[in-house]
């Protein structure tokens, strides 16, 4: 579908009619007393609301279809119109960025980040959560932050701290205040686990170790989650099931009376539950309490997708995140496959014959931040197309996250706008370059 520029009123003739409600009364309240102030205070993070820019690439992804030849206008934090170049004017004034040869699309979206993790090859997770105090953490967390965001990557849901507490409702709110340079970010806090089931272990029984996730029961779950919805949680993350079987395999831990209570609680609030589950039993409880997504899936059968198909529940492959841990144990592209990513192959490809929605998150912080294209190259790797990795990274992430204003290049949708070198749909990997990067109407990388 092409979305073209309509002259609006010769008043204001680049301002969508749909668009010139929300804007015009800040405009002209900004002219009548308070501009100057206003502009002094106004934070980093928000551009001068009658600030118009013209990006002219080769092409545009708009969130489902390749347009040869398409231009994007963009005026304060909105875009106003997009479609042909020639059918795109801008006034007189207007920033022009040129952007030859390279595609432009919506911001993408990272579905399963932990920004405050960094490579387990560099530190281990129990390392993480037992040696490295908040501080360091929050430290390391604003960089990758900052990578995330000039990666291309203007949102991300970031699936619990891992031990640093709630310190992504405050990471969250230093970006949107402006503080710090960043994406968007839906936060979980602590994540919810059953209490046992976790890590870090292997400590004298006698010792309490503080877990990496908040421990929960039957008698405790409505509290806990509503104790992290208090703090700040966006949405509900649960571990359905953990690496805690008597011999260390992954077993389900919540039973579904647990699950479904956990569940009732946060749809109480408007917010969604989303589960970690590697085993079909884990996922299948998960699928029937009402999560939205299921994380990893890595041992899903055919049986277990097909219910998901049902329930209308989307899947998180995080191939990334298996592949990175390969390789810390010695494993290189190219050497025989292990037994592991033949299990993801298979797996994935019956989520994919299922016709499960599959939403492009890696787990990044597992791997290095700023990385996050890793997971776009392996699904294409797996069986998907590059279209339909782009749009699992935008469109069908912005849905399924419930952001309802990002993931398209549409008039009236927030400007988050990326660019890279090359076409992504004929190589994906030109995702590894990005050109120009727009959050909110702000350039935050320019060619
Ligand atoms: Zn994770």
């Amino acid at each position: 579908m092409a979305y073209l520029f309509r002259r609006a009123s010769p008043g204001h003739p680049l301002i969508p009619r749909a668009v010139r409600p929300a804007l015009l009364p800040s405009v002209l309240l900004l002219a009548a007393s308070f501009a100057p102030s206003l502009c002094a205070q106004a934070p980093a993070n928000r551009p001068d609301s009658s600030a118009v820019t013209l990006l002219v690439p080769a092409r545009v992804f708009d969130g489902t279809d390749m347009h040869d030849g398409w231009a994007v206008l963009v005026r304060g934090e909105r875009i106003v119109a997009a479609g042909p170049a020639g059918s795109v004017s801008a006034p007189a004034g207007a920033r022009r960025v040129e952007l030859p040869g390279s595609t432009l699309m919506p911001g993408l979206i990272e579905a399963h980040s932990h920004l405050l993790l960094h490579p387990y090859n560099e530190t281990s997770w129990n390392d993480q959560v037992l040696r490295e105090p908040l501080a360091l953490r929050v430290a390391r967390a604003t960089n990758h932050a900052r990578a995330t965001l000039m990666a291309g990557f203007t949102s991300t849901r970031d699936l619990g701290t891992e031990g640093a507490g709630y310190a992504d409702v405050g990471l969250k709110r230093a970006i949107a205040q402006g503080i710090i340079p960043g994406p968007r970010m839906l936060v979980v806090t602590r994540a919810i686990v059953a209490t046992g089931s976790y890590g870090p272990r292997g400590f004298t029984p006698e010792m309490d170790v503080p877990q990496g996730a908040e421990e929960a029961d039957l008698s405790t779950v409505a509290h806990v989650v509503r104790d992290q919805i208090g703090r700040g949680a966006d949405v509900i993350k649960v571990y359905a099931d953990y690496r805690w079987g008597p011999n260390g395999e992954a077993r389900p831990t919540f039973t579904q009376a647990e699950f479904n209570e956990i569940v009732d609680v946060a749809r109480s609030s408007g917010r969604p539950v989303v589960a970690h589950a590697s085993t079909a039993e884990g996922m299948r409880r998960a699928v029937l309490a009402g999560v939205e997504t299921i994380e990893h899936g890595d041992d899903g059968t055919p049986e277990v997708f097909r219910l998901m198909k049902e329930h209308n529940v989307a899947l998180t492959p995080t191939v990334a995140a298996g592949e990175a841990i390969l390789r810390y144990s010695g494993w290189k592209p190219g050497d025989r496959e292990p037994p592991r990513i033949l299990a993801k192959r298979a797996s994935l490809k019956a989520a994919l014959d299922a016709g499960v929605t599959i939403l492009m998150g890696g787990d990044v912080g597992v791997f290095t931040h700023g990385e996050n294209w890793r997971e776009m190259e392996l699904l294409v790797e797996y069986g998907m197309t590059p279209l339909a990795v782009l749009r699992a990274a935008t469109s069908v992430n912005a849905r399924v996250l419930h952001l309802d204003q990002l993931g398209n290049v549409r008039p009236g949708l927030l400007a988050d706008l990326v660019a890279f070198r090359g076409d992504p749909a004929a190589d994906i990997h030109a995702v590894e370059h990005p050109l120009f990067v727009m959050k909110g109407g702000v350039t935050y990388r320019a060619p």
